[in-house]
């Protein structure tokens, strides 16, 4: 079995799928690898590196997507030429990678109609036996930590408190909203900077864990009742209730300095939980950067994309942070799919047991059809499929 890591080739990527650690894990388990020239570059790894540890370094893209298993980071793309990743990719091979089956479930229709075998890191379950395998929240480390960079960078006042000669500087005061693997990291990365920080998040079950890397848990006086689905993600909650949390937490970030949101529901825009007027309240010069920018945001001041100052405060939306730190990015999210990869082809050679919960809960498409009930009800309803 040959596993094929393409160049990646969406606009700012600069992860690969696996680093050359990776592909000598790979070798020992039995699987060779063919690289694409230039594949590791942006992210450190030259391709002598890989070639040290056996892979085959191949310059036509489409010879690298012709692999049996092809791993990428972003889902295939168009090229400038107008051809496309996806139609490079083998009837009957298999594609592992991000393919953002939610939010472009017509996508799973295309790769099912060429025959692709594809698996989606976002559909990986969350149970202990995969965690290893869990790409959304090793690529959230690193954007949770990234955001607090940002935002330090941006902030017209340091971090830690400091008592000089020349006077006392206070700490930077850090509201985290949304507790989770992303909201951690960035709790923990505020702290070790010096700032005081406290945090939110509608799942009361995360208190512990805020309270145990020093920050401290905000109570908003809501009622967040079943908060938390089987997964351990987030459920919605009701437009009225969002609508008193906006209220809630606009009351406490006027004497914030930065403000870092990460709050998500699967499947769903992000919930809006900074409106215009908390903006206008908080203090100018003052810093959010919203990692939730990509699904709608959870500010109502955020551009994608773009960073703005919106009433005095300096708003970044936390697009794709992953990738600005790609060598990091790109060795946790080849052990992911190196993990998977000997999951589902232990010996060498691919044995798809559907039977198993981590191979059948990661499948999006499979012998010419949607595997994923939720994104082919979607597809069907959309009527793309
Ligand atoms: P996520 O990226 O979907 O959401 C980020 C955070 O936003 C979550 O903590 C969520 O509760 C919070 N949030 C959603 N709506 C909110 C609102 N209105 N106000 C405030 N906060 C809100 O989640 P994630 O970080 O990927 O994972 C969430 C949790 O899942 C983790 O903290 C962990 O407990 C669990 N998890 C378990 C495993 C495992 O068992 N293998 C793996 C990963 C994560």
């Amino acid at each position: 079995m040959i596993v094929g890591v393409p160049k990646e080739i969406a606009e700012g990527e600069q992860r690969v799928a696996l680093v050359p650690d990776a592909i000598k894990a790979l070798k020992e388990a039995g699987l060779e690898s063919v690289v694409e020239s230039g594949a590791g570059l942006a992210a450190g790894f030259d391709d002598a590196a890989y070639e040290a540890v056996g892979a085959r370094i191949e310059a036509d893209a489409n010879a690298v997507l012709a692999a049996d298993i092809v791993v990428k980071v972003q889902p295939p793309q168009k090229r400038a030429d107008g051809s496309d990743e996806l139609e490079g990719l083998r009837k009957g091979g298999v594609l592992v990678s991000f393919l953002r089956p939610l939010d472009e479930p017509g996508l799973a229709a295309r790769l099912a109609q060429q025959g692709v075998t594809a698996f989606s890191m976002e559909l990986m379950p969350r149970i202990t036996r995969a965690q290893s395998m869990d790409a959304l929240s090793s690529q959230a480390t690193i954007a949770g930590y990234r955001a607090v960079l940002l935002a330090a960078a941006s902030l017209p006042k340091i971090f830690p408190m400091l008592v000089t000669a020349a006077g006392t500087l206070q700490p930077a005061r850090v509201f985290v909203i949304g507790a989770g693997v992303a909201g951690l990291q960035a709790i923990a990365t505020a702290r070790r900077l010096g700032a005081v920080v406290e945090a939110y998040d509608t799942r009361p079950a995360v208190r512990e864990q805020v309270e145990s890397i020093g920050a401290r848990f905000v109570e908003l006086d809501l009622d967040t009742g079943d908060s938390e689905d089987a997964g351990g993600y987030a459920k919605a909650q009701t437009e009225e209730f969002y609508q008193r949390q906006r209220q809630e937490l606009g009351k406490r970030l006027a004497n914030q300095d930065v403000v870092i949101t990460t709050a998500l529901v699967p499947g769903q825009r992000a919930p809006l939980l900074i409106d215009e007027d908390a903006v206008k309240g908080m203090r100018t010069g003052s810093v959010i950067v919203d990692l939730a920018a990509e699904k709608g945001g959870n500010c109502a001041c955020t551009v994608p994309e773009q960073e703005t100052v919106a009433h005095g405060v300096h708003i970044i939306p936390g697009t794709n942070l992953p990738s600005e730190i790609p060598a990091n990015a790109s060795q946790m999210y080849a052990k992911n799919l190196t993990t998977f990869l000997k999951h589902l082809a232990p010996e060498g050679e691919l044995v798809l047991d559907l039977g198993d919960e981590i191979t059948s809960g990661a499948m999006l498409a499979h012998e010419g059809a949607i595997a994923n009930e939720r994104v082919r009800a979607m597809v069907e309803s959309e009527g793309t499929g």
